[in-house]
This record gives structure tokens, C-alpha cells and sequence, in this order.
């Protein structure tokens, strides 16, 4: 974590030091601005590394921003880059709905924008890419619920400012209510964790578990970092291993975490692909050509053109596939 916060702010640095000169772009070597909320947290950073690569390999150059959480600093990052003249922006938003104006600042300047792996809502983006983020909140209580059919549930979700974070748990929602209905499980609490702070996770799990007399059968956590918040509460309290929990990204931690069993489930999204797509997609829109799209998405502005990309269930039956992918070494997750 903390090497990946050094990375982060290094590729900050590196490219404020830029920031007085403006880009020359030309179709055949455009320049993307990617402007990520939180590099801070390690799936991030894979993404930029993912991302950097692939552009750099269609001839593109890219300045990488960490807006470390702030929706402030994200603005003002964005200005920066169309100040720059950068031909597209690539954005992780930290709040969803307060980019409006900016993007429509890009959009007046010439500047496309794409959406990168959460929907930037009420703004004139010209494409999004993600992964099917129901389908993960799917898994991730399907996950819960193969290991503890019955009981007390508490829902742990992510960031509020985070749209993800909602369809997320609308996906959780249309695997857990049938088994509400029917009498076999009870939601005892939920909570959004601001940020998706493990520290805050953690806060969070440990109160529900004072408030419920340590009466909790499973935690549906929506990512990884919140999962192991959750998890260090119910350690703290002999629980860990024996309440399932779920999670998502496929953190190095997290997946120790499922093959010693105290985590049930991770979600893994090949951010190789997603990063390549959504660097070849930049440049064609920059470009004039006609990228693939698999749906359109509303975000109360329009129909967004929107690739959409398959998360899989990771468990410890399949645990090696992130090693096949190429994700992990074997010696990163067994140590030898
Ligand atoms: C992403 C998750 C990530 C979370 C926290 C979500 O929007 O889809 O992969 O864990 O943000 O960064």
C-alpha cells in the first residue's frame, strides 16, 4: 500500500510539473487526461498501469491525476487538463453527480470524455466502460448466501458519492430478497462506508456487531478494502472465518483472505481489459472512428454508449485464474 502511494503521487508530481505547457496533439498521437478519484487504493493503480500501457502502444501520451478523494481537487485537476488541451478525458468520478459543468467545459473546448468504470450522472459524456456492476453485487451476495443460508445480515456498502456503490447493492437486492421473503434471512442493518474507507468498514462492522450482541451469520461487503475492515471486526471478536463475508477487486490481501477462508468470495475484474478497451476507445473517439459498444446506459442527460464487461466469481475453488490472467505471481499470493 504503501509503495503503490509513493507510485501515485510520483505519477502526480510528474505530470504537475507539466502543467504550464499544453499538449500538441495530432490524431495519430493524441493526449488523454486520466483523472482517477483515488490511486490511493490499490486496485487503482493497476488501472493506471493497465491504462498508461495500452494508450502508450496506440501512440498516445497520457497525464494521470489522483484526485485522492476530493471532489475539489478532481475539479480542479479537470480544468488543469483542458487547460492542457488534452483531446479526451478519462474519469473515475469521485462524486458522481457534481461533474456537470466541467465535462460540459471539455465539451465547449472540444474535448471528448469518457466515463471510466463508474457513470458520471447528469453530464454530456460521450461513452462509458465498466463492468456489469449488478452482476458483481449478484455474486457478491450469492456468495454470502451459499455459506450462510439463514440468519442475521448486515450489508456494508461502498462510497455514497460512489453510483457504483448503488447498483451495486440493487444487484445484492435481487438475490437477497427472495430468501427475505421467504423467512431464511433478515437484514439487521446496512450502512454506505464514505470513501470505501477500510478504516471507517471497520468502525462500522464493529458497532453493528455491538449492536447486535455479535448475533451477525453475514456481512455483504461491497468491495475488498470495506471486507477487510469488516473482517479485523469479526477477528476482533473470534468471528472471522465463521461469518462470511464478500468482497470485490481481487486485492493481493484479499485474495489470502478467501484461500485461509476468512473471506468467502472476491470478485475478479480483468482490469487489464478493461483499461486496454477503455485506452483504444479514447483514441478512436479522438480520432473520429466508431467504437463497439455493447448497451447504452441513462445518466439522466442521455443514453450513454457503454461498453460492458464480465466480473467473475473468485472463490477458493478458482482462485488460481488470477494467476493464469497473469494478475498475480504465484510467489505475490503463496509467498513462494
Ligand atoms: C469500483 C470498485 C472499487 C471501489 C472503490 C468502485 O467504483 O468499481 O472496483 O473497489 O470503487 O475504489
Amino acid at each position: 500500500m504503501t509503495a503503490m502511494r509513493v507510485l501515485g503521487v510520483c505519477m502526480v508530481l510528474a505530470t504537475s510539473m507539466l502543467a504550464t505547457s499544453t499538449a500538441h496533439a495530432s490524431k495519430d498521437h493524441p493526449v488523454i487526461g486520466f483523472s482517477i478519484d483515488d490511486l490511493r487504493l490499490e486496485r487503482w493503480a493497476h488501472d493506471r498501469d493497465y491504462f498508461v500501457a495500452a494508450a502508450t502502444k496506440l501512440g498516445a501520451k497520457v497525464y494521470v491525476q489522483s484526485a485522492d478523494a476530493s471532489e475539489e481537487r478532481q475539479v480542479a485537476q479537470l480544468e488543469n487538463l483542458i487547460a492542457r488541451e488534452v483531446d479526451v478525458l478519462v474519469i473515475v468520478p469521485f462524486n458522481s453527480k457534481v461533474l456537470s459543468n466541467v465535462v460540459a467545459e471539455a465539451e465547449r473546448n472540444g474535448i471528448k470524455v469518457v466515463s471510466y468504470d463508474r457513470l458520471i450522472l447528469n453530464a454530456n459524456v460521450d461513452a462509458y466502460i465498466t463492468f456489469d456492476n449488478e452482476r458483481v453485487g449478484e455474486l457478491q451476495a450469492q456468495g454470502v448466501l451459499n455459506r450462510a443460508p439463514k440468519g442475521d445480515y448486515f450489508l456494508l456498502g461502498g462510497s455514497p458519492t460512489d453510483n457504483n456503490a448503488k447498483i451495486i447493492r440493487q444487484g445484492q437486492m435481487k438475490v437477497l430478497q427472495p430468501a427475505i421473503d421467504n423467512g431464511s434471512i433478515k437484514i439487521v442493518g446496512q450502512q454506505w462506508t464514505p470513501d470505501w474507507d477500510a478504516s471507517k468498514a471497520l468502525r462500522i462492522v464493529e458497532d453493528a456487531l455491538t449492536a447486535n450482541a455479535n448475533n451477525i451469520q453475514g456481512v455483504v461487503a461491497s468491495n475488498d478494502g470495506t471486507a477487510g475492515g469488516a473482517i479485523q471486526a469479526l477477528a476482533a471478536q473470534g468471528l472471522a472465518g465463521k461469518v462470511p463475508v464478500s468482497g470485490q477487486d481481487a486485492d493481493l490481501a484479499a485474495v489470502k483472505r478467501v484461500i485461509d477462508g476468512t473471506q468467502a468470495m472476491t470478485v475478479y475484474k480483468p482490469i487489464k481489459q478493461l483499461a486496454t478497451q477503455a485506452a483504444e476507445l479514447s483514441v478512436e473517439l479522438v480520432r473520429d472512428e466508431k467504437p463497439q459498444y455493447t448497451t447504452t446506459l441513462n445518466n439522466g442527460t442521455k443514453n450513454v454508449d457503454t461498453v460492458l464487461l464480465n466480473p467473475i466469481l473468485l472463490t477458493q475453488q478458482n482462485v488460481g485464474v488470477v494467476i493464469s490472467d497473469g494478475f498475480y505471481t504465484h510467489t505475490q499470493i503463496y509467498g513462494k
